[in-house]
């Protein structure tokens, strides 16, 4: 039996149930779409996650990549056996329009298929959801000359995609860049530059790589006004389509990682002069859009990639709790406590109240991560099909606000419920043989990239809640508020949540305004990771109320579930949050104080 990697009847409950996803099917976007459609992208995304990502996760974990004598990346054969089958059943094209061969696809089906392959095999994975991102960038600021030349060989799996944002001294202040790009008479540009910890750099896996990277022009301004986004693919490609030289791109080498050992991680060298295209050191780029808009044209996907790391966070603690669910309902150890006789037969760690409350905790953690990721994809969809132009905004404005919850809170509380699934199987959970050290050791990338725990909590008090006089954060108080109200009106215990999510969101206005009301921000952001922490669990408890809601008065064991982790998400973890605001209302300033020296 393959291990569980997600729950294909919460999905159903998310998608139909709460968000109602066939409702999208009346947009012209996807008009072509039903049902039936949608059931059949879940079905073939689980059928192939599960036979043909899953096998080799192990096997890619034990065997990293490595650098050959010939200098080329040598990756074990399941990979590209997987990702060649996954182009096949077209899914890399599966969200783009019908005129590139696309199935338009809405964001929140994607994201739910996709979510199997996250789980299953974070590794193998990574290079089609990378591809995936760097020719949704294309299309949407491209030329149509560059989308033709480089987008369909990549929807076809042809050619693979990277990102190359950072640079061995510049992560997270992509501000320090020093990557160059000096223009050319015939209009392209010639790069130079290192980048750092580039996902899928280099690689046999496909017949060509689609580096986008961000770059300066001398005499741009300084800083992030001044960087411009170049594509620069791994072998030139003539106009006929057919590729040419290799471009000056070359491999320094690998970096060995905890975890996500399938994908293989690179520096790169642009214009080192290992290679010579055209008789002349430099890497060949061409300019993306406008020179000096690089940012901005990355920070239009950050949103869809910060979602897509909280679903691979979500998805690997998924997978980790579905394990230790089967774990502790087959192992047995020790009896119930009243049990007298110690002849009697152990019973199953199930039994046990301490190993509930470890999987109750990672249910609600999972399980509302997974329905903010897909509440978040919908606000995507909305954004970009509804019907009128202010339910557009207001999509925009509410997803604004929320990404970066939706990228920290999954990427912290999976993680924390993989290290919950180690500890339901004990010794076992600590062992190799077991899937569940590597779900955390793959689960442990996520706070750091996309912009880690640190700038998401910059970014979510520093500019999101107080952008357009504090708009986006109003509208996600007027939404819970709404959830809220429904609540009330159902009675029982939704409504008794609604009263303490009610008390917790007047506590994140009333914060927001105690930290901004001193004007300095030194003193406000000094502990914005905290405040991140505190609005991330007031929003998944808003979350829970919304899937309680949904659930309604319906009988079952999948219902009840549903009962018992809204309620522990509402007396053990929305709690934590009022020491946080204490916190945070006080201005504390013990780590705005604490000196350098003094470590
Ligand atoms: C496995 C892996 C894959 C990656 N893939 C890619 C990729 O494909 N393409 C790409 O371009 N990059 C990639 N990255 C890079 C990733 O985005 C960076 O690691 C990340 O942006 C952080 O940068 P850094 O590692 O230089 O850390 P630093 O920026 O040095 O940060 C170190 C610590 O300091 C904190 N910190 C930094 N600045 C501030 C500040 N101003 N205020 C408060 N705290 C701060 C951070 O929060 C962090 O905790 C990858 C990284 C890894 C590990």
């Amino acid at each position: 039996m393959p291990a569980p990697i997600l729950s294909r009847r919460d999905l159903d409950f998310l998608l139909y149930d709460w968000l109602d996803a066939e409702s999208l099917t009346v947009r012209d976007r996807f008009a072509e779409h039903s049902r039936a459609t949608f059931d059949a992208v879940l079905d073939l995304s689980a059928d192939l996650a599960t036979e043909h990502f899953q096998p080799h996760n192990k096997k890619a974990d034990a065997h990293e990549p490595r650098i050959n004598a010939d200098g080329r990346v040598e990756i074990i054969p399941d990979v590209k056996a997987a990702l060649d089958l996954f182009a096949r059943t077209e899914l890399i094209a599966a969200g783009f329009d019908e005129s590139l061969g696309g199935m338009q696809l809405p964001v929140t089906v994607l994201r739910a298929s996709m979510a199997w392959f996250q789980g299953a095999n974070a590794g193998t994975s990574a290079y089609p959801f990378l591809t995936m991102a760097n020719a949704s960038l294309l299309t949407a600021h491209g030329s149509d000359e560059q989308i033709a030349t480089f987008v369909p060989a990549m929807l076809e799996g042809r050619f693979f995609g990277t990102m190359c944002l950072s640079e061995p001294q510049a992560g997270s202040s992509l501000a320090d860049i020093t990557t160059r790009a000096v223009s050319q008479d015939d209009g392209s540009y010639r790069l130079t530059g290192s980048k750092m910890w580039i996902s899928g750099g280099d690689h046999e896996l496909s017949e060509n790589i689609v580096h986008l990277v961000l770059a300066r022009i001398p005499g741009s301004p300084a800083g992030v006004k001044g960087i411009s986004l170049f594509i620069v693919p791994k072998t030139l490609v003539g106009k006929d389509g057919l590729l040419g030289e290799r471009n000056d791109v070359a491999l320094v080498g690998l970096n060995h990682k905890m975890g996500n050992r399938g994908t293989v991680n690179t520096l790169l060298n642009f214009g080192d002069g290992s290679f010579t295209p055209e008789g002349q050191a430099g890497a060949v780029g061409h300019l993306l859009g406008e020179p000096n808009k690089g940012l901005s044209y990355m920070f239009h996907m950050m949103n869809e990639a910060r979602i897509g790391v909280g679903f691979l966070a979500t998805s690997l603690g998924y997978a980790g709790y579905l394990q230790s669910l089967d774990y502790a309902r087959t192992r047995t150890q020790g009896r119930a406590l009243g049990a007298k006789d110690p002849s009697s037969p152990p019973v199953p760690l199930i039994e046990h109240a301490d190993v509930r409350r470890m999987l109750l905790a990672q249910k609600s953690y999972v399980e509302g991560a997974l329905a903010l990721g897909l509440y978040c994809s919908k606000l995507v969809d909305e954004q970009n099909t509804a019907a009128d132009v202010d339910a557009r905004a207001r999509a925009g404005l509410l997803l604004d606000v929320l990404t970066p919850v939706a990228k920290s809170w999954p990427s912290q509380w999976c993680l924390h419920a993989n290290d919950l699934a180690i500890q339901v199987l004990g010794g076992y959970g600590y062992a190799r043989e077991f899937d569940v050290e590597q779900l955390y050791r793959d689960n442990r990338l996520n706070p750091i990239h996309e912009g880690t725990h640190g700038i998401q909590g910059l970014d979510l008090l520093g500019r999101k809640v107080i952008m357009q006089g504090g708009a986006g954060l109003a509208l996600l108080g007027k939404t819970i508020g709404a959830t809220a109200a429904r609540a009330m009106e159902a009675g029982g215990e939704a409504a008794q949540h609604a009263t303490l999510l009610s008390a917790a969101v007047m506590r994140v206005g009333a914060t927001t305004a105690a930290l901004w009301s001193p004007g300095d921000p030194e003193v406000a952001l000094a502990n914005s990771s905290v405040y991140l922490e505190a609005v991330g669990h007031v929003v998944i408890a808003w979350i829970w109320l919304e899937q309680l809601l949904a659930v309604g008065d319906r009988a079952g064991d999948f219902f009840d579930g549903k009962r018992a982790a809204a309620r522990y998400f509402f007396r053990v973890e929305l709690p934590r949050t009022g020491p946080q605001f204490d916190l945070l209302d006080s201005l504390d300033r013990t780590t705005l104080d604490a000196q350098p020296g003094w470590f």
